[in-house]
């Protein structure tokens, strides 16, 4: 019989068993080229991580995140790093020479302020970055925005988003209620319990921003949705 591995492309099996699955960092690849897609990345801006559970016995829960200055068009699974959640050391490395994406220590404090986060995608998208640089942050007025964000989305003025410290402050002014935090002059970083979902987020918020600009125009009072006062049918299928 011959001898061919099931994903001959980026055969995973050759080097020490990993503790991201393939599908796992497929999924993370997946995402990448979505966000480029969407218009909500271009060049190498952003960077996705996704949380790797495992009990206090195996050391903790760690995440898979991308590698720094990455061209997602050659972004492949086994690219990815994996990062400790309990000491934000590197478990895994790529091999090729490349660094963990420069917000990894943000990554961590965010994971650590939100046990429920289960994916993170921070993206610097047009119009999110509009109301950024204006130092504001974002009400819903979209009801896919009210869904996944789950209410206004406050802006952190302006500094440097590469220490833990940045992470905390980023991750307090979040909250446990709200699933976006934008940074002032840079972009945005959006939470959920699993990457499908965190992905929503950095959309829905997007299209809200963009959605809110263009209302500006008009001029008016856009109306602001507020989760606790709208009646959503018990098991009704989420858009
Ligand atoms: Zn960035």
């Amino acid at each position: 019989m011959p001898d061919h591995p099931i994903h001959q492309h980026h055969d995973l099996s050759r080097t020490a068993p990993s503790l991201a699955t393939l599908e796992q960092r497929e999924e993370v690849v997946y995402y990448c080229l979505e966000t480029v897609k969407a218009q909500l990345n271009f060049n190498t801006q952003g960077n996705i991580s996704l949380r790797l559970r495992r009990g206090g016995d195996e050391g903790g829960d760690a995440m898979l995140i991308t590698p720094s200055g990455t061209r997602y068009d050659r972004l492949r699974p086994e690219h990815l790093f994996v990062v400790s959640l309990e000491t934000g050391e590197v478990l895994e490395s790529p091999r090729n020479g490349t660094m963990p994406s420069t917000e990894t220590p943000v990554h961590v404090e965010h994971y650590r302020r939100r046990p429920d986060v289960g994916a993170i995608v921070h993206t610097e998208s047009t119009h999110v970055n509009a109301f950024g640089i204006l130092g504001e942050g974002i009400d819903p007025v979209l009801l896919n925005m009210i869904l996944y964000a789950r209410g206004r989305v406050p802006c952190m003025p302006f500094e440097f988003s590469t220490q833990a410290d940045f992470g905390r402050r980023s991750a307090e002014l979040m909250g446990e209620d709200v699933n976006a935090v934008i940074w002032a002059n840079h972009g945005l970083l959006a939470v959920h319990v699993d990457l499908p979902c965190a992905y929503r987020v950095a959309c829905a918020v997007e299209e809200n921003a963009k959605v809110l600009l263009a209302s500006r125009a008009l001029g008016g009072t856009p109306r602001v949705l507020d989760l606790a006062a709208i009646d959503i049918p018990e098991g009704a299928p989420l858009p």
